[in-house]
């Protein structure tokens, strides 16, 4: 017996299977991440095959069985597919990176409600332009790693437990964080964040406005976070779509 669930989901992937099937990777509300495969999902009458595309925010329905690593879709009506994301190049290229987080650092049949709500609401939020895709990449990436259970800590030193003071340049170190200007002086090896950089990440994690910052900025940070999640993930590559829209 398999049980019907229907829920919301977020295209994370999609690769093709035997002559005429699709199997996809779908981040679902219900249960996290999960695999699953569309019959037929390539035949040109099939109308579930035609939404499936990543980053496409749909409402599904699936036998599931906890024994099986691949589920069955059985229908899907589209949500959202972003029209105005793929629009441009640093829209698609944010949103991806989004995508590929999710489908590289979750587990699978772990369910994550905030996650998904987090998801859907970045999505929008490119596709409506609220900001520059670069912030909001910058904005989910903080609020991911908090949920991966590595959020960065602004406040404290991590090595001394000092404040961190927002006015000087302070270090970063991949293992455990930002650390005050002392402990940077102190040690070697560690990474400089520039007082700018600094303010900037102060700014993102506490929901302020950064329109003052330039993107170029916005990239460091990015590139120190995709450093510092390298560190803490083994088998994580690096993001992809970093590397295809230059
Ligand atoms: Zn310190």
């Amino acid at each position: 017996m398999s049980d019907i669930v229907k829920t919301e989901a977020v295209v994370l992937s999609k690769i093709n299977y035997g002559d005429t099937s699709s199997i996809v990777s779908l981040y679902t509300e219900s249960d996290g991440k999960i695999s699953a495969i569309i019959k037929g999902g390539r035949g040109p009458k099939s109308k579930i095959g035609k939404i499936i595309d990543p980053i496409n925010h749909l409402q599904v329905i699936i036998y599931k069985k906890n024994t099986r690593d691949v589920q069955i879709l059985s229908d899907a009506n589209l949500v959202s597919h972003f029209v105005n994301l793929k629009e441009d190049l640093d829209s698609t290229k944010y949103s991806f990176a989004i995508i590929e987080l999710v489908k590289n650092l979750t587990s699978e049949h772990e369910s994550n409600y905030k996650l998904f709500k987090g998801l859907i609401k970045i999505l929008n939020m490119i596709n409506d332009k609220k900001e520059k895709p670069a912030f909001l990449f910058g904005r989910f990436l903080l609020f991911f790693l908090s949920e991966l259970g590595y959020e960065l800590s602004i406040d404290k030193c991590a090595i001394c437990g000092k404040d961190v003071a927002a006015n000087k340049s302070v270090g970063f170190d991949f293992n455990t964080g930002l650390i005050c200007s002392d402990c940077f002086e102190s040690h070697s090896g560690l990474e400089n964040v520039s007082a700018e950089l600094f303010e900037l990440i102060f700014c993102l994690k506490t929901n302020r406005l950064a329109e003052k910052f330039n993107v170029d900025l916005m990239d460091k940070f990015n590139l120190l976070m995709e450093r510092y999640l390298k560190f803490h993930v083994s088998d994580f590559k690096g993001i992809q779509s970093f590397q295809i829209y230059k």
